[in-house]
Parts: structure tokens; C-alpha cells; sequence
């Protein structure tokens, strides 16, 4: 365990030079205070728990303090928002304060966001508030403790500074780590600005830190696209099977790492919805749930063109062509697990396919629909879960073909099917209306209830003593918040 002035710094990015980013101080909160903190974030730091609780940490994620060794800056990005490109963006509100190397040898990124100004704030104010930050907190660290891959937040440092939104509120920063804070973007932004030394020198660095085996591959650019390709093809089919609405998709906010990145108006069904639309400025519903399976390569696509220089177009191509197999084997190999199957055959997609229509016709709830299932025999799970469904006959015939189709895939005791399936169906997910519950009382200075949300979710699998509540269907105001786009 590491005391806060023991960390070590090796600012990689950093070195990359002015081409790449700015050297920016953070401008500080007025009144720093923690609001939460994730000790399993902390341990990736080697960093005891104990520290959250001093003056200092506040001091030093608040924007007051900096480490010797950091070395703050704003990185320089470009990508396509909602289909069209934009040619400069940047963090706008968001530092690298440097890379710190663990005892392990991982490299993390430490990235605070609402930090203030920088050269790429356009009309921005270089701020974050309070409710943006504990949702962009509350969503990694749950994300991650379901599997799915995701950046990491230390911690939400809360504040008296005004910030304007749609009304006052007050200014925040959060804690982010990554390997790499690396975006589509980045590529793009060198690829259309024609600078193809500095594409070269950020390409190189991507691959000799973040994709080393592919060094050794003949065409190395390459088989780092195809890692990339076939990361996201991963991370979007667990975003599909645990109703994940990520809500900004742009290329600015997908990350070449693969993981979930740059949290907005992101949220986890409630009850099953393919054409749900998180953020209520996709009037379109670009970036509705199930429009995420084709954005996610048409973002790939957009990396493509700005690797053209490194990498055959018929090459691309080709491995663009990956994705959505790769997309569809995972998703189904996970809803496979969720319906507590072990084995495939040929019909389990159409099996998915006529669940979530059912689902959808009757408003059921995505995640306790799947929890339930697993809690007795699948016999008399669905004779329990039946009562949810308004076309009876149609689960019905759903229900005698997983039952028929349960029994094919081998025997196993209740118990062993709870185990098996319990594993895989969270009972705790992080849904709007608790996130909303968590920060209004945060607004009002109680930051009990988001430690408590965020202590849950850290553990979605496991049944936890008094806890039910958490495990509940929205109320109905709870139902359908609009969540804004302004953060
Ligand atoms: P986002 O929608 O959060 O992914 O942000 C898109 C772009 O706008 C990025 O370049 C951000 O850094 C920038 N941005 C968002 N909010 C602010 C803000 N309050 N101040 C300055 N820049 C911002
Ligand atoms: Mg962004």
C-alpha cells in the first residue's frame, strides 16, 4: 500500500510533445470535499483507502495540489457527433494529470474531469457538476463489477463552486483511470488535419503500449485494427445482453482500448425496450439500443478511413467484415448463459429473439426477468415469471420450448442452476431512478446514499442483507426520466 505522495509517475503521452496536447493547470473548487471513493479503484493506484479520508485527497482531486511528477495536459481530438464530423474537439474539461505505474506494472492513466478550462473548451465552461459526475462514477465502477469493460473512477470531489446548466449547480470533478485515454478521435483528428508524422508517431505509440503482441504479427497496424475490432464487437454484445444504453457513441467517445468511455446520458433498461433512446437530444435515435450493434461499426468504420494510411483499404475491409459475426457469437454466447444453457444449437438465437419480443410487447423488466429465471427449476420459474406477460399464449409456447430445450441440454440440480445462472444475471443494476434518488440526496450534502448505491453495485451478483430495495422495478416517476445531455 502506497501513501497519496508515494505514487510514480511515467507520463508517456505526455512526452508525445505539444503536437499531441497542452500543458494546462486545473483550475480548483472552492471547498473540495469527497463525496465517494472506490477502494477497488484505489487498489489499482496500490493506494490505501485510509487516504481518501485526508484533507489532502480532496485537496489534490479538487484541482488544489499537484504531485511533482504530474505532468497536466489537455489532449487534442477531432470525431463524427451524431454522423458528422467535427473537426476540433479536444478536453474540453478533462486533464491528464499523468500516467501512474503500479506494482503490478500497469500503467493508469489519472484523468480529472471538470477540471476547467483548456484550449479545447469552444463555448464550454470547463466544468462538470455534481449529478454527471457521480452518474459517470456510479456507471464504470458498476460496469466494470458486471464484466464489462470500462474506464475506472477513483473518485467524485464535490464543491461550492457554481456552475450554470439549465439552472445553478454545483461544480464537481471525478477521477477517471484508463490504460489509455486514447480515442477514434485522436486518429481522426491527425488523419484530417494531414499530419502524417504525427499520425505515425501516435499509431506507434498505441501499438508498442497498448497492443505490443501485435508487434510481432507480419502486418502489425493491422492486427492492432483487428484487436480493436474484435474488443469492440465484445464490449457493445454485453452492452446489448445487459441492456447497456451507452447514449453518445460518438467517435470522440470511443476509446481505442475498447472499453466503455465518457459516460453521458447512458442507462441500463429498466423494462425491455430495443428502440429505447437514453439521451433526449437523439431525436433520431442515432444511438438507440439497438442501433448500437450497427453504430458500433460504423465507429469502427470511421477509424478505418483515418488508418487508410497505415493499412490497406481491402485489409480493412476485410476485418470491418469481422465484426458483426464476432458481435453476434458473444452476444448470443452470453444470452446462452443468462437462459442457464451450457450448450448451442442452431435455434437459441430465434429462442433470444422471441424472449425479447414477448419482453418488449409486455414491459417486462430486462434484468429481474433473468434473475427470477434462475431461482428454481426453469419449470417452475416460468409458470412464476408467467403472471408478467400480457400475450399468455405467446409465452406460453415460448415457455414449453425453453423447458423442452432445458432439458436437452443436460441434467443439473436446482441448486447448481441457481449457482450457474446467478453468476451471470445480476440482481443489482444501476438504474436511473436510483441514481437519481442518490443524487439528489448528494445535492442536499447527504452522501450516504451514493456510497451505499455504489457499495451495492460493486457486488451485482451476490444477494445482499437488506438490500431489497435496490432490486425493485422503477416507481412510477421513476419510470422514464429524461435524462439531460447537459453535464
Ligand atoms: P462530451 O459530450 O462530454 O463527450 O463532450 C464533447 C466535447 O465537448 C469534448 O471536447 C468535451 O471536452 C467538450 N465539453 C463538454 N462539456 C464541456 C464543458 N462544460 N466545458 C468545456 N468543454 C466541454
Ligand atoms: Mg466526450
Amino acid at each position: 500500500m502506497k501513501a497519496l505522495d508515494e505514487l510514480t509517475f511515467d507520463n508517456r503521452f505526455a512526452r508525445l510533445g505539444d503536437a499531441f496536447s497542452t500543458h494546462v493547470l486545473p483550475e480548483p473548487l472552492d471547498e473540495p470535499r469527497l463525496v465517494v471513493v472506490s477502494n477497488a479503484a484505489m487498489a489499482l493506484l496500490d493506494l490505501d483507502p485510509a487516504a481518501a479520508e485526508t484533507p489532502v485527497f480532496a485537496e489534490l482531486f479538487g484541482g488544489h495540489k499537484l504531485w511533482a511528477q504530474a505532468q497536466p495536459r489537455a489532449m487534442v481530438y477531432s470525431g463524427h457527433q451524431f454522423g458528422g464530423y467535427s473537426p476540433q474537439l479536444g478536453d474540453g474539461r478533462g486533464l491528464l494529470l499523468g500516467e501512474v505505474y503500479n506494482q503490478a506494472g500497469e500503467h493508469w492513466d489519472l484523468h480529472l474531469k471538470g477540471a476547467g478550462l483548456t484550449p479545447y473548451s469552444r463555448m464550454g465552461d470547463g466544468r462538470a457538476v455534481l449529478r454527471s459526475s457521480i452518474r459517470e462514477f456510479l456507471a464504470s465502477e458498476a460496469l466494470h463489477a458486471l464484466g464489462i469493460p470500462s474506464s475506472r473512477a477513483v473518485c467524485v470531489i464535490g464543491s461550492n463552486t457554481p456552475v450554470w446548466r439549465e439552472k445553478q449547480e454545483r461544480g464537481a470533478m471525478v477521477l477517471r483511470l484508463a490504460h489509455s485515454h486514447i480515442r477514434f478521435g485522436h486518429f481522426e483528428y491527425f488523419y484530417y488535419t494531414k499530419k502524417p508524422e504525427q499520425q505515425k508517431e501516435l499509431a506507434e505509440h498505441v501499438l508498442s503500449l497498448h497492443y505490443p503482441e501485435c508487434m510481432e504479427q507480419p502486418e502489425p497496424y493491422l492486427a492492432m485494427f483487428r484487436e480493436i475490432v474484435e474488443r469492440n464487437a465484445e464490449m457493445i454484445a454485453k452492452w446489448q445482453a445487459y441492456g447497456f444504453c451507452h447514449g453518445v457513441m460518438n467517435t470522440d467517445n470511443m476509446s481505442i482500448l475498447g472499453i466503455t468511455f465518457d459516460f453521458g446520458p447512458f442507462a441500463f433498461l429498466d423494462d425491455f425496450d430495443a428502440h429505447f433512446i437514453c439521451n433526449h437530444s437523439d431525436h433520431e435515435g442515432r444511438y438507440s439500443f439497438s442501433n448500437q450493434v450497427p453504430i458500433g461499426q460504423w465507429n469502427l468504420s470511421a477509424l478505418a478511413q483515418a488508418l487508410t494510411p497505415f493499412i490497406s483499404v481491402d485489409a480493412l475491409k476485410e476485418t470491418l467484415g469481422l465484426y458483426l459475426p464476432l458481435y453476434q457469437a458473444h452476444y448470443l454466447d452470453l444470452m446462452r448463459r443468462r437462459l442457464g444453457l451450457t450448450t448451442a444449437e442452431d435455434d437459441d438465437q430465434k429462442l433470444v429473439e422471441q424472449l425479447l419480443k414477448l419482453m418488449q410487447n409486455s414491459g417486462v423488466d430486462y434484468t429481474l426477468f433473468f434473475r427470477r429465471l434462475g431461482d428454481e427449476s426453469a419449470a417452475l420459474a416460468v409458470a412464476r415469471l408467467r403472471d408478467d406477460f400480457v400475450d399468455l399464449a405467446g409465452f406460453d409456447a415460448w415457455a414449453e420450448q425453453y423447458k423442452a430445450r432445458v432439458e436437452r441440454d443436460g441434467k443439473c440440480s436446482e441448486a447448481q442452476r441457481r449457482e450457474r445462472m446467478h453468476a451471470v444475471n445480476p440482481l443489482y443494476i444501476l438504474r436511473n431512478y436510483l441514481a437519481q434518488n442518490a443524487i439528489a440526496a448528494a445535492e442536499s450534502g447527504d452522501y450516504s446514499e451514493v456510497r451505499r448505491l455504489h457499495e451495492v453495485l460493486s457486488k451485482p451478483f451476490e444477494e445482499q442483507a437488506g438490500m431489497e430495495q435496490y432490486a425493485q422495478r422503477p416507481p412510477d416517476w421513476g419510470k422514464h426520466l429524461e435524462i439531460s445531455c447537459s453535464s
